[in-house]
């Protein structure tokens, strides 16, 4: 076993997945080579994820296994939000972990494998430093995170707002705004390596430049990229914040072809008190105002807006009347994409005093109730398409059938349009609509767009 080798798992969400492939890149710029099997590595890194207690208990059992399988002069670290959020205690539930390092420093793994090495037999390594924010020492790395012709880019960190059931303001910190001339740089290197999708994710890209002294940051920075990268074909926005959906941002949005009729704007619920007690923005009628001021705007362009949403289902103190306003604003609003978690009671955050006294027979039944009714909102959203011609960008072949995406569809989260014929993976191609499923599409390669 080379030492000079790593292997990293990468759990969580895309802005961690980032913060993986920015790691790796430090380990490769001091000569590390990464490895896909771990039993070949010198060091096992895995990068946690802290949020919740399903994706909290997969973090504490990839580590577990990890460490039931380490071979001798293997190292393992733990890193990432689980180890932000709980710190020695990860290592003490995680006998056989030898470095803990914390999220906010993620830049720092480089220096923490270099200590572990110069210890002979170390004890665990706490790297915690007392880091207000995710550090803006980014040493040299994009930040970014490439699949195929697509690509996250992150363009800001941490949240400061008040969600009483969240955990990640007490994870990352406040939001901190990367450069724009620094994001402007990273896609111009990704549109020069081929990507043909650009990714933009925070945790709250509404927020984005709030830091940097910027009024409508987020629509300043789509413009400034349409205007330096005007041949990056596709540009997408997630994680919207409600009440921060400005006309500027959607006027950008609609009056720009490079950016994508496509936003992913969680909403919680729809019941002005569940928002009230979710310390989220509870003007519902502002939610219905926006949506339709978003959907007037794309409704002369060549596609409709497509609208991406996450409910909550079962925050304390949910009655069946507020469940039962859930479900009418879903079958009003009739969205594109709605993806619905249970509650998750997280020790910490603000919500913590009001426990979780919804049982979790009634979280699973209104779960299944939501989810049963967007499906078939989303089959008879998706039967709409049929006739028509959607550019997909084709992520693979299998079998004859090439796999791919619509604007309507973000990576790992949404639809994938299914089609006939061997179609070239990485291109952007125009597909006639022939079926419909649930949640994906079907098609033959179209000739021309119609
Ligand atoms: S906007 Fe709210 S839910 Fe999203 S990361 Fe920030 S605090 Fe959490």
């Amino acid at each position: 076993m080379n030492r000079k080798t790593f292997h990293l798992v990468s759990l969580g969400c895309a802005k961690n997945t980032v913060d993986s492939d920015s790691m790796a890149q430090l380990l490769i710029q001091d000569g590390f080579k990464n490895v896909t099997r771990p039993s070949q590595a010198g060091v096992l890194i895995v990068n946690t994820c802290g949020f919740i207690g399903p994706a909290k208990e997969e973090s504490f059992q990839v580590l577990r296994e990890l460490a039931r399988d380490k071979r001798r002069g293997q190292l393992l670290i733990a890193a990432g939000c689980l180890t932000q959020r709980y710190g020695v205690e990860v290592a003490q539930k995680v006998p056989g972990i030898d470095g803990v390092l914390g999220t906010r420093r993620w830049m720092d793994i480089v220096q923490v494998v270099q200590q572990l090495r110069q210890t002979p037999h170390p004890a665990t390594l706490y790297h915690l430093p007392e880091a207000p924010t995710v550090g803006r020492d980014e040493g040299n790395t994009l930040r970014v995170s490439v699949a195929g012709t697509s690509a996250y880019l992150k363009v800001a960190d941490g949240c400061r707002r008040p969600c009483a059931f969240c955990a990640i303001p007490l994870i990352k910190g406040t939001a901190v705004s990367r450069p724009i001339e620094t994001i402007v740089r990273e896609a111009q290197t990704l549109r020069d390596n081929g990507v043909r999708e650009l990714i933009l994710i925070a945790q709250d890209t509404t927020d984005y430049g709030h830091d940097l002294g910027l009024k409508d940051g987020l629509a300043v920075l789509l413009e400034t990229l349409t205007e330096r990268v005007p041949d990056l074909d596709w540009m997408r926005v997630m994680y919207a914040y409600p009440g921060y959906v400005t006309d500027r941002l959607i006027d950008v949005m609609a009056s720009r072809a490079q950016i994508l009729p496509y936003l992913d704007i969680p909403l919680q619920h729809a019941d002005p008190k569940t928002l009230a007690r979710m310390k989220r923005p509870s003007n519902i009628e502002w939610v219905h105002a926006t949506l339709a001021k978003m959907r007037t705007a794309f409704q002369d362009k060549p596609n409709r807006l497509a609208i991406r949403t996450t409910f909550i289902v079962g925050y304390p103190g949910e009655t069946d009347q507020e469940f039962q306003a859930l479900m009418d604003f879903v079958e009003q609003t009739r969205f594109d994409r709605v993806g619905t978690f249970k509650f998750s009671f997280e020790p910490g955050t603000t919500s913590e005093p009001l426990g979780d006294p919804v049982p979790a027979d009634v979280k699973e039944e209104r779960w299944n109730r939501l989810m049963e009714l967007q499906q078939n909102i989303s089959l008879q959203i998706n039967q709409s398409y049929v006739g028509k011609t959607l550019d997909v960008l084709v992520e693979g072949v299998d079998n004859g059938i090439s796999v791919g995406r619509s604007y309507r569809d973000a990576p790992e989260i949404d639809g994938l349009v299914l089609v006939e014929g061997q179609l070239p993976v990485g291109e952007i191609v125009p597909v006639r609509i022939s079926g419909a499923m649930a949640y994906d599409l079907t098609g033959v390669p179209a000739k021309e767009r119609l």
